[in-house]
């Protein structure tokens, strides 16, 4: 398998998140590329798995038995790589154009996450022609949705959660790595995110008489100065985390109003709550609806959360973690063990009891971005590092 003719592959299938928004198109969804991976995993001759997740959107699995060769026994190390990307909107380059130039690979979702993807592919193919004394039985997940609220890591969870024995997978991972632009650095930790429609409610008046009407965007005016100010003053204090730092908001948008001649009855903002390990979600949102519910002449109501995501704790995975660092930099890389801002599957996975360290290549300051990029000199060495675990280390 070749590392640059993968990671383009990878990139030249379209697989974006529409986000929550309508979308039409071939571009949109997973499944050109759940079925390119299938591919790859009936050429290696492995046993793969489709899960569905929603319309159109399956995750797939494959797995590569230890040599113990019993069905569903010995370690089990399951590796999760996440199938979508972010929109393309107002991208400098081709998204789905591949281009090299030097060790840089452009294209959407070079670095978030195919480049990650194509590390793992590299790294199973070879632990399937090697078949290394000792390696575990390995299950790659790709799962779909992450972008947009974690549901195919979720839906991952409930093959070993609710016990539905198959004869794919019978019994919950020993542990697991997600991959993401992790700048080969072993993520322990990280925070997680709960975000919700707030409204306002007025009435609406002709705004010749705007006397007559109670308007909802004056309303939502004293919201979000509120939010603000309970952003800038209280939100840090009421949690901290060593490696996460403090719990944060941010109010990401705001639509209101249905004319200019009309007394706006009805004005809409979205939250974005972060939490750090440990913090309760539900209690992060009724501390915020509490607060608000203190605004005299404001009607305000609060949707459900259209997204609930834990963080990921370091409780458990420290020693995944020194493991990963050991061989990572007896490559010579240098691994720490950190904590990020961002949220991923990781925390979704280890909320059933499975140890598990985000780690791949790249850089999270180039996921997302106009002219994204990977170094393809990463990929290549997290897919060293993820053999080596594999083949290497004592399981
Ligand atoms: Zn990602």
């Amino acid at each position: 398998m070749d590392l640059h003719k993968t990671l383009c592959e990878l990139i030249a299938i379209p697989s974006v998140n529409p986000m929550g928004r309508t979308f039409s198109g071939p571009g949109y969804l997973e499944g050109h590329l759940t079925d390119h991976l299938e591919g790859i995993f009936r050429s290696l001759d492995l046993p793969t798995l489709r899960q569905p997740v929603a319309a159109g959107r399956e995750n797939i699995l494959v797995r590569l038995d230890s040599n113990l060769n019993e069905l569903n026994s010995g370690p089990l190390l399951l590796w999760d790589v996440h199938q979508d990307t972010v929109p393309v909107d107002n991208m400098t380059i081709d998204p789905f154009l591949p281009r090299i130039d030097g060790h840089r690979v452009y294209g959407r979702g070079s670095c978030d996450v195919k480049g990650g993807m194509a590390a793992m592919l590299l790294a199973l193919d070879r632990l399937a022609k090697e078949r290394p004394a000792g390696m575990p039985t390995i299950v790659l997940a790709c799962t779909v949705n992450e972008e947009y609220g974690f549901s195919g890591a979720a839906k991952l969870t409930q093959l070993w959660a609710k016990k539905q024995t198959s004869d794919f997978l019978n019994r919950r991972p020993d542990a697991c790595i997600v991959a993401e632009p992790t700048n080969l650095h072993a993520i322990v930790s990280h925070k997680g995110a709960i975000r919700w429609k707030c409204h306002t409610h007025g009435r609406a008046a002709h705004s010749s008489l705007p006397e007559q009407g109670d308007n909802a965007i004056y309303q939502m005016g004293r919201v979000i100065q509120c939010l603000e100010e309970y952003a800038q003053n209280i939100v840090p204090s009421l949690a901290s985390h060593t490696l996460c730092g403090n719990p944060t908001l941010s109010v990401g948008t705001i639509s209101g109003g249905t004319s200019v001649n009309t007394v706006a009855e009805r004005c809409t903002i979205e939250i974005d709550r972060r939490v750090v390990p440990g913090e309760s979600l539900s209690d992060a949102y009724n501390h915020v609806t509490t607060q608000l519910e203190a605004l005299n002449g404001v009607h305000v109501s609060h949707d459900p959360p259209l997204l609930d995501a834990p963080g990921l704790s370091n409780t458990e995975n420290g020693e995944l973690a020194r493991r990963i660092s050991d061989i990572a930099n007896r490559q010579g890389m240098d691994c720490c063990s950190l904590g990020v801002p961002y949220a991923t599957n990781a925390a979704t996975i280890a909320q059933s009891g499975i140890p598990t360290v985000v780690f791949g290549p790249g850089s999270i300051d180039q996921a997302h971005t106009a002219d994204e990029w990977i170094d393809i000199r990463q990929v290549e060495a997290a897919s060293n590092i993820l053999y080596s675990l594999a083949a290497e280390s004592a399981w």
